[in-house]
């Protein structure tokens, strides 16, 4: 199977609702414009150094996402173009977000990313401080950025259930935000969960964005660097 055949397979397993975002990080543009030939518009990366080389050399229509952990001194480089950010993990990061979008007047989208996994090498703010957050006097002065919803990534193992009671977790989280702190607004509405391992489990438990790599664009660890 091609790898837009790969794709096309995913969409017709999932609710037409979700949107599912190929993650091309280590694969070719020609593999890129395989996939954008078929229709897909939106991809991720989860470097910036990669994504602003693919931004450069690729059609200007592509919806870039970024996934990866972004330090701050790296948000200058892709504040002009990308479209949502799904790793925002600390206030000093929206912060800094949100200078380099005034910066070329645009607002950037962003998802905040919550840790949900077991192991603690994840990156992501706690629930207590995500609702710190949000309530904060210096997250209400923001101008520039638009928190769109929110990020997890389950821990990595083949405990399908301990999988499932993160994700479920993480949508209760959702529903909890969104009703307390988004109620006079439908923006807040992306829960990004799920990746190719298991991310029919996330959309079985409200998941509305999955980021799939491998099993569109084959594994990583072979050819494209
Ligand atoms: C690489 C990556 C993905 C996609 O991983 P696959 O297992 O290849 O689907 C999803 N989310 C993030 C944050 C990633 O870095």
């Amino acid at each position: 199977m091609s790898i837009l055949d790969n794709l096309k397979k995913i969409k017709t397993e999932l609710p037409s609702e979700v949107t599912i975002v190929p993650i091309s990080k280590t694969h070719s543009p020609e593999q890129i414009m395989e996939v954008y030939a078929g229709g897909n518009r939106v991809f991720g990366e989860n470097k910036v150094n990669e994504l602003v080389e693919k931004y450069e050399l690729l059609p200007k229509d592509i919806d870039w996402h970024f996934v990866g952990h972004l330090q701050r001194n790296k948000v200058k480089y892709i504040a002009p173009f990308v479209g949502l950010i799904h790793s925002v993990d600390s206030m000093r990061l929206l912060v800094e977000i949100n200078k380099m979008a005034k910066r070329n007047e645009r607002i950037i989208n962003c998802l905040l990313q919550v840790h949900i996994a077991e192991e603690d090498t994840k990156y992501g703010l706690s629930s207590d401080e995500l609702k710190q957050t949000l309530s904060s006097d210096a997250y209400k002065n923001l101008t520039h950025i638009k928190v769109v919803g929110l990020m997890g990534m389950a821990t990595f193992t083949d405990d399908m259930e301990q999988v499932r009671k993160e994700f479920r977790s993480l949508s209760v989280l959702f529903k909890d935000v969104k009703s307390n702190y988004f109620s006079n607004s439908n923006d807040f509405s992306i829960l990004s969960m799920g990746m190719s391992g298991d991310y029919g489990i996330a959309v079985e438990e409200g998941s509305t964005m999955v980021r799939v790599g491998s099993i569109i664009f084959g594994d990583r660890s072979y050819g494209n660097k």
